[in-house]
This record gives C-alpha cells, sequence and structure tokens, in this order.
C-alpha cells in the first residue's frame, strides 16, 4: 500500500481524499493555490506544497508544479479528484511517466473516454445502449446531412466531440435549420475546444439523468453499485441526486448495471467510473463516461457501505476487489444537496467571508463540507462550499432528515443556496419522485414570474 499520497485538488473533496487517506493510514500531501493557503485541509495535512497563484491555470492546472510537488514531497501516488486535472489524460500519461500512480484509469481509457464519439462507439462495441444517432463524426454534405437527420427523426441534437460543462450543442427541430445549425456548432465547438468534430443525436424531450457507479480492479473484476439520480440540474449542472433513483426496478437496474460492468471488463477499465444514461419511457440511453470520482460519491456510498474513494485508492495500489456482485446490497434511500455560494434563485455567484456557519446533525445526516465559521470563500473557482447528505429506510424518511438539516444549518455572511433547497424538499413534484432533466428549470421560470 502506498505510504503517500498526494492530493492535487482543492475543497470539500479534496479534505474527502485526506479523510479516506488517514483511516487507511496513508500520509498526505495537500497542494494549495495562494488563494487556499489557509484550507483547513491544508492545515490538517501532513505537508503542504504552494503550487502557484490563485488563477487555476496557474495553480491547480499546473502540470509541472503539480509533478514537482510530489517529487519534493515523496509521494507515491497523485489523486487528482473531480475537475481540474482528473480527466486530462495529457496529466495522467505524465504522472505515470514520472514514476507515480495515478489514481484513476490508464491515459488511453480516458483519452477514449474523453471523446464522445469514440467512447459511444466503444460502448455499442461492449452493449451499452446509446442515444441513437449519425455514424460517428459529420461531414460537410447537406445532402448527407438531411438523410442522416431523416433517419433518426427530430428533433435532433448536434454535440461537439470534443464538448464539456454542458457546453457545445445544439437542438434542430426542422431540416431548414439543420446545416446552418451543423456549421455554427462546428465553429463554436473549434473556438470552445479547439476540435470541429461534431456528431448527431436524437433529442430527448423530457428524459431523466441516470447514472451508474462502477468500480473495476486490474484482475478483470468489475462491480456496479447501482445507480443514481440527478435530474434536479440547472443549467446542466446537477444540485441534488439521490440513489437509488425512484421508480427503477430492481430488475431493469440489474440490467443495465451489468452491462456497464460488462463493458468495464472489456475495456480493461481501471478504478471507479460513472456511466451516465439519458432515460425515457423505460429505457436508458448512453450519453458519457466520467472517469473519476464524482461529487455525488456519497449517496452510492450511504446505501451501499462501500467506501468508493478508498476502494479507488485500493485499486490503484493493485489491490482486488474483496466484494463481488453478490456481495453488494442496496439499502435504504440516500439525498445529497449541494451547497453553493449563490443566490439560490438567479445563481450568481457570492464569495465572500462566511461570518457565522453551524452544521446540522442527527441521524443520518453527513456534511462533506471544506467551510467553517471565518472562512472566506473565495472568488476564482467553483461555488459549491460542501454537501449535505441525508440517509433514511425510505426516501420519505430520508427527505424529512434533509428538511430538518436545511432548517438547522446557519450559514452566514455569503448568500447560499439553502433557501431553494429548503422549497424543494417540500416540492410535490419532487416528493413523487422521476422529475425529468427540465423540471427545475421550469420550476424557477415560473418562480421568478
Ligand atoms: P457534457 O459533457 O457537456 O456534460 P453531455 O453529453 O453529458 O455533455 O450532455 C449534457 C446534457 O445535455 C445532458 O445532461 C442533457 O441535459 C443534455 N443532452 C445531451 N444529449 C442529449 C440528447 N440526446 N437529448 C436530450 N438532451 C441531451
Amino acid at each position: 500500500m502506498f505510504e503517500k499520497i498526494l492530493i492535487a485538488n482543492r475543497g470539500e473533496i479534496a479534505l474527502r481524499i485526506q479523510r479516506a487517506c488517514r483511516e487507511m493510514g496513508i500520509k498526505t500531501v495537500a497542494v494549495y493555490s495562494e488563494a487556499d493557503r489557509d484550507a483547513k485541509y491544508v492545515k490538517l495535512a501532513d505537508e503542504s506544497v504552494c503550487i502557484g497563484p490563485a488563477a487555476s491555470g496557474q495553480s491547480y492546472l499546473n502540470i509541472p508544479a503539480v509533478i514537482s510537488a510530489a517529487e519534493v514531497t515523496d509521494a507515491q501516488a497523485i489523486h487528482p479528484g473531480y475537475g481540474f486535472l482528473s480527466e486530462n489524460a495529457d496529466f495522467a500519461e505524465r504522472v505515470e511517466q514520472s514514476g507515480f500512480v495515478f489514481i484513476g484509469p490508464r491515459a488511453e481509457t480516458i483519452r477514449l473516454m474523453g471523446d464522445k464519439i469514440s467512447a459511444k462507439e466503444a460502448m455499442n462495441e461492449a452493449g451499452v445502449p446509446c442515444v441513437p444517432g449519425s455514424d460517428g463524426a459529420l461531414g460537410d454534405d447537406p445532402e448527407a446531412l438531411m438523410k442522416s437527420a431523416k433517419k433518426i427523426g427530430y428533433p435532433v441534437i448536434i454535440k461537439a466531440a470534443g464538448g464539456g460543462g454542458g457546453r457545445g450543442m445544439r437542438v434542430v427541430h426542422t431540416e431548414a435549420a439543420l446545416v446552418a445549425a451543423v456549421n455554427m456548432t462546428k465553429a463554436e465547438a473549434q473556438a470552445a475546444f479547439g476540435n470541429p468534430v461534431v456528431y448527431m443525436e436524437k433529442f430527448l424531450e423530457l428524459p431523466r439523468h441516470i447514472e451508474i457507479q462502477v468500480l473495476s480492479d486490474q484482475h478483470g473484476n468489475a462491480v456496479y453499485l447501482g445507480e443514481r439520480d440527478c435530474s434536479m440540474q440547472r443549467r446542466h449542472q446537477k444540485i441534488i441526486e439521490e440513489a437509488p433513483a425512484p421508480g427503477i426496478s430492481t430488475k431493469l437496474r440489474d440490467k443495465i448495471g451489468e452491462r456497464c460492468a460488462e463493458a468495464c471488463r472489456k475495456i480493461n477499465y481501471r478504478g471507479a467510473g460513472t456511466f451516465e444514461f439519458l432515460y425515457e419511457n423505460d429505457e436508458f440511453y448512453f450519453i458519457e463516461m466520467n472517469t473519476r470520482v464524482q461529487v455525488e460519491h456519497p449517496v452510492t456510498e450511504l446505501i451501499t457501505g462501500i467506501d468508493i474513494v478508498q476502494q479507488q485508492i485500493l485499486i490503484a495500489a493493485g489491490e482486488k476487489l474483496k466484494f463481488a456482485q453478490k456481495d453488494i446490497h442496496f439499502r435504504g434511500h440516500a439525498v445529497e444537496c449541494r451547497l453553493n455560494a449563490e443566490d439560490p434563485f438567479n445563481f450568481v455567484p457570492s464569495p465572500g467571508r462566511i461570518t457565522t456557519f453551524h452544521m446540522p446533525g442527527g441521524p443520518g445526516i453527513r456534511v462533506d463540507t471544506h467551510a467553517y465559521g471565518g472562512y472566506l470563500v473565495p472568488p476564482h473557482y467553483d461555488s459549491m462550499i460542501g454537501k449535505l447528505i441525508a440517509y433514511g429506510d425510505t426516501r420519505e424518511q430520508a427527505i424529512a432528515r434533509m428538511r430538518i438539516a436545511l432548517s438547522e444549518m446557519v450559514v452566514e455572511g455569503i448568500k447560499t443556496n439553502i433557501p431553494l433547497h429548503i422549497e424543494l424538499m417540500a416540492d410535490a413534484a419532487f416528493h413523487q419522485g422521476g422529475t425529468s432533466i427540465h423540471y427545475l428549470e421550469q420550476k424557477l421560470g415560473i418562480h421568478s414570474k
């Protein structure tokens, strides 16, 4: 097992990874930008290294700075967390070339999944159901484009192969608008991602976002840890996640879960990963794979009792999974609310000094946060300051506990989205379960009138 791990991230996930390491008796190295110098997890780490100024391009995304921090501290492995360098294949490659273990998949897997066309091809081959679409990249011939769209059926969505963060896509409803839309998306994709390649998919009108968590070791063993429903989104960003997904039968979950585990075996996947699907009319459609730990991993941890971050470390160290699929049991229900430093209804970020901070507690409540009273939320990064996770025997109990936790939580000095979460926990459609990915924006449209 590793003796020392460098955590190439910040915020709540840096603290989460550090806790996993400490429990396993592994020493930790925190890296930080000048804006995060006083962070709690930096002080709690065994060692810490400043890797640059506040701007993430010069610090958390600075590959040579992260690698030299690992060199000077003699770390053996690097955990990338989520965001930043976590899905950067060049980083994974440089880490391994420099003699460290990258806690994540091999660089070639990250590259395969980073291109949405190659990812879909690989998944199609592995038997994972995908959104019907064009055979790979779109060319320039208008006739061929129209033929392709007609075959798929309108509306279609044009998506950038190298896209991410919900950007680089355009919905087309009619043949008249098709060619111009393809050309515009190509130009935008080139400008935003340096890659003009686009493809076409059937546009699903009212899907849910459901994803499958997997673990796959280096000895050919892969398991799925069930699904999460992450349909409560604004601007394609999740704000509430839960496990299991309301209304999905065990049979359906096992079927799609087994397909994902089998795909991992086929592509020789290493580590933790998530298969993201759109779900409509009882069908799953693969959209992309995330080759890293996700923000919402705790809901799966609570219903399975498996520590996903520790599993990532064990797998990276070459250990075999200690459990088979039949040993994994799903118990109870978990809901997560992402706490953001922002205006709850228009989402404008609200960085600044937290003056008062009271955390909730009680049965079934987990709080993952690096924030505290007196903490200065820097303006340079994502606005998420933590996550509130509630567990219960039933979905109703988990929601009831979440409502109490939200009402106990006090954060003063900055705006947070706690009022929005309080409203959503009382929302009739949310209570019923199974809302589509458009539900929140539709509701807020009504809200702001
Ligand atoms: P990104 O990597 O930018 O997050 P995704 O492929 O995961 O891109 O898609 C992001 C979001 O865009 C989805 O969660 C969904 O809301 C919407 N979307 C993508 N593809 C489709 C589709 N075929 N039909 C309907 N909505 C889609």
